[in-house]
């Protein structure tokens, strides 16, 4: 993998730019933004970011259209107008100085669970378990006010991802990369969410005990955060559930028989 930051932990202003646009094409490719949607960030030193301009499509951007600013928000250096949906970012960075890098965009699986105000925390598979972790849902706020990074913050700290109540998702990480595949992860848990919940209709989540295995690898993978995802004990796998139906059924049968022999019986007489 190609180093992220340089020496201070941070990305330099060229890494950055090219970095944004670099994803961006990804972000609008994939089909998680339309139009100009959507937005990324990175930060570029301990009180500093590189941000999308507003009004750009994502798809399009060059290293020239980018903003600089400080975490406060306010514009360093940049020929274009931040987006108004970067307060989330700054919210991000300043409740969680871990995080280099946010972004935010709408994937229509993971937003159409965030339009039924659905949470994304099943454990289905080890990947979305370890690498992303559950994903909370932050109430809906008009896009561009204050209310926007007060219902995420919460989860900052604790999370690596969150969907944002009818309008779409957030993920961040310790680089650009990080930040980006938990948006493809997100899309992908919530596109199998979907069609094993809903299409299949069939889910056999992972138990307690399997869940307890990957939160020691995640931990060996230095991931502190992700949430620990709701499990069933061994005890109520589904191999058992189905041997208590094969079992329920025998007996059916065998009182319908006893039931008919004794019917029978009593005809003969
Ligand atoms: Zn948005």
């Amino acid at each position: 993998m190609v180093k992220m930051v340089d020496n201070n932990g941070y990305y330099s202003d060229f890494e950055a730019k090219k970095w944004i646009c670099e994803i961006g094409r990804r972000v609008y490719n994939k089909n998680f933004v339309a139009a100009n949607d959507g937005n990324i960030t990175v930060k570029c030193g301990p009180n500093t970011i590189w941000a999308t301009p507003t009004g750009v499509s994502k798809g399009f951007m060059t290293p020239d259209m980018m903003v600089k600013m400080d975490l406060q928000g306010n514009v360093i250096s940049g020929k274009h107008k931040p987006s108004s949906e970067v307060k989330m970012h700054l919210r991000v960075y300043n409740e969680n100085p871990e995080v280099k890098a946010v972004v935010h965009a709408h994937p229509p699986v993971a937003t159409s669970y965030a339009i039924a105000g659905i949470s994304l925390e099943k454990p289905v598979t080890a990947e979305a378990v370890v690498l992303l972790g559950t994903v909370p849902i932050a109430p809906y706020a008009t896009p561009g006010t204050q209310e926007v990074p007060d219902s995420i913050a919460p989860f900052c700290k604790n999370y690596n991802a969150v969907l944002l109540a009818n309008h779409g998702a957030l993920t961040w990480g310790r680089d650009i990369i990080e930040a980006y595949f938990r948006m493809e992860s997100l899309e992908h848990y919530a596109l199998m969410l979907m069609y094993s919940n809903n299409i299949i209709n069939k889910v056999n989540e992972l138990n307690c005990n399997q869940i307890d295995t990957l939160m020691g690898l995640r931990e060996k993978l230095g991931i502190k955060t992700g949430g620990v995802p709701p499990c069933k004990d061994e005890t109520t796998n589904p191999l058992k559930g189905k041997n208590e139906l094969q079992a329920k059924e025998e007996l059916i049968e065998t009182i319908v028989r006893k039931v008919t022999e004794k019917v029978l019986e009593n005809m003969k007489r």
